[in-house]
């Protein structure tokens, strides 16, 4: 019997291969993973925790709150994260949905801003755009619009707080076209607003969802009145449907029709009005996500594309959080699964170190349990215990080396220097700034002329994070100071001679090379940066660089 058993053994991985690959592209189909791109106050958390109840993932609004306000389990939080209420629980939320799997990836805003921030926006396949109904378009929005822009991220659009006084429904879609340059196509429109906030007729469907306001529980309905046309409108709302007519009819006429393609190329963004704290309208969003919103998408790395079907397992790590209890320095790194499936205790390449490592003690994120979960997709994301050896960006297959590209750092946007009260700690403080400037916690430039080690973030938070992990980790008591510098640009020039010129140039006491020794021009202001780059237009003047 012994002669046909190794046939027999291949036999049966041969079928477990199968059956795994049907199963793979199964679950691959049924994953949306996105995040929500806003300014601060837009609605986002809350807009979260109504997402979350409808799922069942939670049973009360108020769980997502929670955060802020300090109700949660306190072993895997570092100090800051304890004060401020950020939780690694809450980075990521995985619910299931109408036999979806959703991946809802936290976009910290607030104090919270940082290069994280962006990063994860290179980790979704589409995204959801919250804006104040009241506000319009604002700054940060259009800072994430534009990083979603790198990858022609599909975006839905959802224009919260309806009940309020808000701007003219036209006029927003008019500034979201002009200043984030991008196609609008209204799918509900409003029916009033504030005081008179009626509800929303649903263009594709010819129905208006009759506004109530809303309660905390997920089974909620709000009635459905069939066509524009139907009398019960016109005596329900006698004084408002002569004006939804006139308003249908513009909107048919004037904007653009939804275009599913045009959606899913980034360069159209079906637009809904609702008001999120009344769960109102936010249903609406969830099927359109569902429905519309691409599934998990082949991700390019430097030898091929890598398709989420392929049976191999392969991910990308898009940010790193540490995790303060000074008994533990073990740090989060957030993979994003880009292929095939991870399974609790396989072993998996970390291509930069070329080494083998075996992942059993791995956290998984679904909302409504702490459970370990056993295994993950293309889409899905997982959280590795990093003892210091991952960075940004690193990718893990099963063994092929594919470096996965697109990750980008951000030019910085705040910049401090660095000195500390004890002389004799200068070498800690370059090792600790080295590992945090290579774990992407903060940027670290070191100007050419000398001087002090330059600091650069998108968020100030990111200062105090370092500065407490210099202390924590690297017993240094730094020092970090005001600096003249406004903005960073990292330098490209296939030009040797110009380059030479540039650094011998006035403008070469401006450079400065980053931690992973690329080189960067720190500007002192907004003119100064533009005089420069026409000064020298050999030279390119980059805001993003990718992970090296
Ligand atoms: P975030 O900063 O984007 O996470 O915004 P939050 O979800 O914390 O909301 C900011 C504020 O707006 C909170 O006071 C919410 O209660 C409020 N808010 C959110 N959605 C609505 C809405 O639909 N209508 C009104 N009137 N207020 C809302």
């Amino acid at each position: 019997p012994g002669a046909d058993a190794p046939e027999l053994a291949s036999a049966q991985a041969e079928t477990t291969r199968t059956v795994s690959a049907a199963q793979i592209a199964r679950e691959v189909t049924r994953r949306r993973t996105f995040g929500i791109i806003s300014h601060p106050d837009a609605g986002k958390t809350t807009l979260t925790e109504k997402l979350l109840l409808f799922s069942g993932a939670i049973q009360l609004a108020g769980t997502v709150k929670g955060r802020k306000s300090g109700r949660h389990a306190t072993s895997d939080w570092m100090e800051i994260e304890k004060q401020r209420g950020i939780s690694v629980a809450s980075s990521v939320m995985q619910f299931e949905y109408r036999d979806h799997v959703v991946n809802l990836l936290d976009t910290p805003g607030h104090q919270d801003f940082s290069e994280d921030t962006y990063r994860v926006l290179t980790a979704v396949d589409s995204a959801l755009m919250a804006i104040d109904a009241a506000k319009g378009v604002e700054e940060q929005t259009i800072k994430l619009l534009n990083v979603c822009r790198m990858r022609n991220t599909p975006i839905l659009t959802f224009m919260n707080k309806m009940d309020r006084e808000t701007r003219d429904p036209l006029e927003l879609l008019d500034e979201v076209e002009s200043v984030l340059q991008i196609e609008c196509a209204p799918v509900t429109w409003p029916i009033g607003m504030g005081k008179t906030f009626r509800g929303v007729y649903h263009l594709l469907r010819d129905e208006i969802l009759l506004f109530a306001p809303g309660s905390e529980r997920a089974d909620q309905t709000f009635e459905v009145v069939k066509g524009i046309d139907n009398p019960r409108l016109a005596e329900m709302f006698p004084l408002e449907i002569e004006q939804l007519k006139m308003e249908v009819e513009l909107v048919h006429g004037a904007s653009h029709a939804f275009d599913l393609d045009a959606y899913l190329a980034g360069k159209q963004t079906p637009v809904f009005f609702g008001s999120a704290i009344n769960n109102f309208g936010v249903r609406e969003i969830l099927d359109a996500l569902l429905e519309w919103a691409p599934a998990p998408r082949p991700r390019d790395a430097t030898v091929r594309t890598v398709e989420p079907q392929e049976t191999p397992f392969s991910g990308f790590v898009f940010k790193i959080q540490a995790n303060m209890d000074p008994a533990h320095r073990d740090r989060i790194a957030f993979l994003r699964v880009c292929s095939g499936r991870f399974e609790r205790g396989m072993k998996i390449k970390h291509l930069r170190i070329n080494r083998d490592i075996r992942v059993s003690n791995v956290v998984t994120f679904m909302a409504s349990s702490r459970e370990q979960v056993e295994e993950a997709f293309a889409g899905d994301i997982i959280g590795l215990p990093n003892h210091g050896n991952m960075q940004i960006g690193d990718s893990f297959s099963e063994g092929e080396m594919l470096q996965f590209t697109g990750i980008p750092y951000f030019a910085p946007d705040f910049f401090r220097s660095v000195r500390i009260r004890n002389p004799l700690k200068i070498k800690q403080l370059h090792k600790g700034l080295q590992q945090l400037g290579e774990e992407g916690a903060v940027q670290v430039f070191k100007p050419v002329h000398g001087g002090d080690l330059i600091l650069g973030a998108v968020g100030v938070l990111q200062f105090e994070v370092v500065a407490s992990r210099l202390l924590n980790e690297y017993g240094v008591d730094a020092v970090f100071e005001g600096t003249s510098i406004s903005s960073a640009r990292w330098i490209t020039c296939d030009d040797k001679k110009a380059l030479a010129e540039f650094e011998k140039s006035i403008a070469g006491n401006n450079i400065a090379f980053d931690a992973a020794g690329n080189m960067a021009y720190l500007a002192t202001s907004g003119v100064n940066l533009r005089h420069t780059q026409e000064r020298w237009p050999q030279l390119t003047f980059h805001a993003t660089r990718e992970h090296s």
